[in-house]
């Protein structure tokens, strides 16, 4: 499974370009764009998920999303807890445990996001044991230690493969690995074992990129 994170960026332009060079690698790719250009690439056939949603079913929340309205629109997947949600707009825990509840409910898959800094693992059993608390259902989890987004470092390989082992011994969630993937060290990463995926965030703006990656994964 390789998601690809737009966070804030490409103009419609881009977008539609984006969609017409990456056209035949539809099946291998979840594109979370800006939710402004999601039904222009549910409408091309690509599977979509949303970078965020709010908890709320419809209200007075100015700027907010539902997940009814995600899901209406076609979305399939939702990204909640990232790391920029968490650092810039104040999500906690407790928002992103009643966002995945609310999810759920409206047949979103959900991909949690949670990282840490260092080997020690009560930090990330903390987050997800918070976040999933009450959850039935299974999510898919994304673990990005928080000083590899967006900064060009990897982890060491058996430093994330630790972390992999442990996320699937408490919990029986398929897990992604992000943060800085590009086409140069996705050779690299694939040789994890028992990871199911990875989330792309900067790499994935560039259709090119993300053809190369896709070319290597798949070798
Ligand atoms: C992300 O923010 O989800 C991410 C993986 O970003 P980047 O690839 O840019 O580190």
């Amino acid at each position: 499974m390789i998601f690809l994170n737009h966070k804030m960026n490409l103009t419609l332009d881009e977008v539609n370009n984006y969609i017409e060079a990456l056209k035949n690698y539809k099946e291998k790719i979840i594109v979370l764009p800006t939710a402004l250009y999601a039904k222009e690439f549910i409408n091309s056939g690509y599977k979509v998920g949303l970078q965020n949603i709010y908890y709320e079913e419809k209200g007075m929340y100015t700027g907010e999303i539902s997940p009814y309205q995600a899901f209406q629109l076609g979305a399939s997947y939702v990204l909640i807890g990232h790391y920029e949600r968490r650092s810039i707009f104040g999500e906690n825990n407790e928002m992103v445990n009643k966002k995945i509840k609310s999810a759920l409910k409206n047949k979103l898959k959900v991909v949690l996001c949670v990282g840490d800094n260092d080997d020690n693992n009560d930090f990330l059993t903390r987050q997800i044991k918070e976040c999933l608390k009450d959850v039935q259902e299974s999510v898919i989890i994304a673990y990005e230690p928080i000083y590899a987004i967006g900064t060009g470092i990897i982890p060491k390989i058996e430093d994330i493969q630790n972390k992999v082992n442990y996320i699937k011994s408490l919990t029986n969630s398929k897990v992604l690995y992000g943060g800085s993937i590009n086409a140069h060290n996705i050779d690299e990463l694939k040789t994890i074992k028992n990871l199911d995926g990875f989330l792309i965030g900067k790499a994935s703006i560039d259709a090119q990129e993300v053809i190369k990656i896709l070319e290597v994964a798949s070798k």
